[in-house]
C-alpha cells in the first residue's frame, strides 16, 4: 500500500503533523506502537494552550483543571523560601491519555489513517520513495515524518539523528497517585476545576528542579537532575525522587493517596539545530529533535510546533532547508533554541545551587535586619555569565 507520507509516533507531534498533512490533502498513515495514542507516555502534564492554540484548535480538548496558582519553593541550606503567583497566562493539566486520543482524533477527522499496535522497525530508500519496515509489514510513502519521542531509535539507525552521550541528559522520574476529584479539590483548597501546580527546586544532596500537578483525580510529583550529578553523588533516580518529596514536604501531601505508576525518561540537553531535522524527505519532530526545555519540562508547546511545521512541509514538498529554517523561525520552538545556553550553564551543580541559596539567603538577612551581611556581593561574579546569557533568551 503506498501514502503520500508515513508518520511515526502517535504523540503530540505525530498526531499534529498528520493532522496537518491530511488537512493539505495528502494520502497520511499514523503508525503508533502502543495498544492507543498515549499509552506509553509518562501521563499528565501542564500546558500553555496560548501558544500551542495558533498550531490546534484545542477549544474540544479535554483539560483536567485549570491553574490558579502557582507556588515556587526554593529548598536550601539557607533557608526556604516560597512564593505564589497567579499565572498572568492560562495555564492547564491534562491526562496524556486523553490529550494524546483527542489529538490522534483530530489527524483522523482531518483524513489520516491511524494504525496502533504497530511498531516502526527501519526505513530504506525505494525508488525515490521510502519503505516503511513494521513489525506487521511494509508500506511505502513518498515521505516520512518521525516523531518517535526521546528515545529516537529510527533515526539514530538511519544516523539522521547522533545518540547522545548520558552525561549530555537530565533523568527525569515522576509518580502519580490516585485519589477522587473531592479529595483533590480539599487538599490543595481549590474549588470547581481549578487546579495548583508546584516548581520546587533543592539544594542538597544534588541541586534538582521538580513539580507538582494537580489533575481531575490524582497528582504527578517529578524531579529531574543531571545524569553527571546523580553517577557522581551515587544517588538512584528512585531515590532521588523520595529525597525530593521528603525535603519539600510532598510527602506529606501524598499520604493517603494511592500510588498508580512510577515512570523514568532521559531528557537530552542538546537538540536542534545542533541536531539536523531532515533528511532526503524525512523530517523530525518534537522530543526526536531535544524540542524540550529540562528545566521547565516544557515540551509539548514545541512537539506541537514542530509537528505542524513538519506536515506543512511535507504538503509542500519544502526541501530540508527550508523546513529548518521554518523551526528556527518559529517562536516557540525558538525559546526552546535560544534558552539553551542559559539552561545549560543552569544545569550545572554549583551554579544551579547558587540560585537556590541566593533568593532564601538574601530574604533571610533582611529579616535578621542584617542586609549588608547577606553575601550577595560573592554571588555576583557566579550570576554575571547567566545574566548575559539571559539577552539570548529575550532576544
Ligand atoms: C517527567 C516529565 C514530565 C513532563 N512534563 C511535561 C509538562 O508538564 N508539559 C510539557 O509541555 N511537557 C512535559 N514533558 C515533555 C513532553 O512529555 C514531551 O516533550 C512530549 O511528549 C514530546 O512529544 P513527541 O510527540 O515529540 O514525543 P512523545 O510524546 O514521546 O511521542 C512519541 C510516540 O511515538 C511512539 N513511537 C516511538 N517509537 C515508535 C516506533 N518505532 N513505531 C511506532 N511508534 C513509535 C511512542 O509510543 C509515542 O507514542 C515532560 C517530560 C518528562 C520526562
Amino acid at each position: 500500500m503506498e501514502f503520500d507520507v508515513v508518520v511515526v509516533g502517535a504523540g503530540p507531534s505525530g498526531s499534529v503533523a498528520a493532522m496537518t498533512a491530511s488537512k493539505a490533502g495528502l494520502k497520511v498513515l499514523l503508525l503508533e506502537r502502543g495498544p492507543e495514542p498515549g499509552s506509553k507516555n509518562v501521563s499528565g502534564a501542564m500546558i500553555r494552550p496560548t501558544s500551542i492554540q495558533n498550531y490546534v484548535d484545542l477549544s474540544s480538548a479535554p483539560v483536567d483543571r485549570d491553574v490558579k496558582r502557582v507556588d515556587i519553593g526554593l529548598f536550601s541550606s539557607q533557608g526556604d523560601l516560597k512564593v505564589s503567583f497567579r499565572p498572568s497566562s492560562r495555564l492547564v493539566t491534562l491526562s496524556r491519555l486523553k490529550f494524546d486520543k483527542w489529538l490522534a482524533q483530530q489527524a483522523e477527522n482531518s483524513g489520516a489513517t491511524l494504525i496502533t499496535k504497530t511498531t516502526v522497525t527501519g526505513i530504506e530508500p525505494s525508488d525515490g520513495k521510502k519503505k516503511v519496515l513494521t513489525d506487521r509489514g511494509i508500506v511505502e510513502a513518498k515521505s516520512v515524518i518521525l516523531s518517535e519521542g526521546a528515545n529516537a531509535l529510527i533515526s539514530m539507525a538511519l544516523k539522521i539523528r547522533p545518540e547522545f552521550s548520558p552525561k549530555e541528559a537530565v533523568q527525569a522520574v515522576k509518580e502519580v497517585y490516585s485519589s477522587t476529584k473531592d479529595d483533590i479539590t480539599r487538599r490543595f483548597g481549590l474549588s470547581g476545576d481549578e487546579g495548583v501546580a508546584f516548581r520546587f527546586f533543592i539544594d542538597y544532596p544534588l541541586p534538582s528542579a521538580g513539580f507538582l500537578y494537580t489533575y481531575k483525580d490524582s497528582i504527578s510529583i517529578g524531579v529531574g537532575a543531571p545524569i553527571n550529578f546523580l553517577l557522581e553523588k551515587k544517588v538512584r533516580p528512585s531515590d532521588l525522587l523520595e529525597i525530593f518529596k521528603d525535603r519539600t514536604g510532598l510527602n506529606e501531601i501524598v499520604k493517603g493517596m494511592s500510588l498508580r505508576e512510577y515512570s523514568a525518561k532521559i531528557i537530552p540537553e542538546q537538540g536542534f539545530p545542533s541536531w539536523k531535522a531532515c533528511s532526503e524527505g524525512i523530517y523530525l519532530t518534537g522530543d526526536t529533535i531535544g524540542l524540550i526545555n529540562p528545566l521547565e519540562f516544557n515540551g509539548i508547546g514545541p512537539a506541537i510546533a514542530s509537528g505542524f511545521l513538519a506536515g506543512k512541509s511535507v504538503a509542500n514538498s519544502s526541501s530540508c532547508y527550508e523546513y529548518e529554517k521554518s523551526l528556527y523561525q518559529d517562536k516557540e520552538i525558538s525559546e526552546v533554541i535560544r534558552a539553551r545556553p542559559l539552561v545549560r550553564e543552569l544545569l550545572k551543580p554549583e551554579k544551579m545551587s547558587t540560585y537556590i541559596n541566593l533568593f532564601p539567603r538574601l530574604m533571610n538577612s533582611w529579616i535578621s535586619g542584617n542586609l549588608t551581611d547577606s553575601g550577595v556581593r560573592q554571588f555576583l561574579p557566579k550570576i554575571a555569565k547567566d545574566l548575559i546569557l539571559s539577552f539570548g533568551v529575550i532576544g
